[in-house]
């Protein structure tokens, strides 16, 4: 028998703020010191359901740098528009995932694509920083696109959901991302009065996001929609128990342990390292996009 993951606390949304003008976000892993206890995960802007009008100039977020980690974007509802200064570029629609490698430094931006800003609508997605060990934080660009259709499902017996498996490892089913240091992303579907109990490493950082619906965690506590769940590293297994249809994104990692030195998009590992990145920056080493 696994031992119980407890949790430490459950976040309500706090108040959102706009990135730009198009992502409208409650920030639930801010500023340095939450950085270092969600590690390897370093930033989680979510954007609750939100209805955006119409409008024939898209919304979002102008040309700008990120250097030493990675965005993941996961697209709940609306569609996003991303080009980036390492080439990558493309549409993320409902139920995909980009995972964007700046590494040694891009530059992007991210936009409501075109087509879905003239009708406009409700739109709701999370964008997560992900640490990159010093390692590889001035390794190469990437970007991975990853549509729904690639994403594993695992579905649950008894028709009670289907887990889907972005990163690491469900019951077998492995997800196409791919990762720099170990870690599992699952995005959990499931019906009324499923059940599903989970395990990861105890000594990884392990949350839960409640996209959509009320679920009770480890027989005990009731988690509701929009809320963060934060876990604490003192056990394998946790349950959740779906007290309504749910739609949950679950995020395990091993953490880095090593120092963090951050300053807006730049998330290095010392003060030196953050000068380098704004110099490079300012010397148009991160390349150009219009
Ligand atoms: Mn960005």
């Amino acid at each position: 028998m696994k031992k119980l993951r407890s949790i430490e606390k459950i976040i309500k949304p706090g108040t959102p703020h706009f990135v730009g003008d198009g992502f409208r976000v409650h920030n639930f892993i801010p500023g340095s010191s939450t950085m270092k206890r969600m590690d390897p995960f370093i930033m989680m802007d979510y954007n609750s359901k939100y209805n955006f009008p119409p409008t024939t100039v898209p919304k979002g977020v102008g040309v700008h740098p990120h250097r030493g980690f990675e965005t993941v974007t996961i697209a709940y509802k609306g569609k996003i528009e991303h080009n980036d200064s390492a080439g990558g570029g493309g549409i993320i629609s409902e139920g995909d995932v980009q995972w964007m490698t700046a590494a040694s430094g891009v530059l992007h931006k991210e936009f409501h694509e075109t087509e879905w800003s003239k009708k406009g609508g409700e739109f709701q997605m999370v964008q997560l920083w992900v640490n990159l060990p010093a390692k590889d934080k001035m390794s190469k660009p990437k970007y991975q696109a990853i549509a729904n259709a690639d994403i594993k499902k695992v579905f649950l017996p008894d028709n009670v959901g289907i887990v889907e498996v972005i990163a690491g490892e469900f019951q077998g089913g492995k997800g196409p991302a791919n990762t720099f240091s170990p870690i599992s992303m699952l995005n959990l579907k499931l019906n009324k009065g499923a059940k599903a109990s989970l395990s990861f490493p105890t000594h990884y950082t392990t949350s839960l996001v409640m996209i959509e619906g009320i679920a009770i965690i480890n027989e005990n506590s009731e988690a509701f929609e929009d809320h963060f769940v934060l876990f604490n590293s003192d056990g394998e297994t946790f349950t959740i128990e779906a007290t309504t249809d749910c739609v949950i994104l679950v995020l395990s990692g091993e953490p880095l342990n090593e120092p963090i030195a951050a300053h807006g998009p730049f998330v290095m590992n010392t003060q030196q390292e953050l000068i380098e990145a704004f110099e490079d920056y300012n010397t148009g080493k991160f390349g150009s996009l219009n």
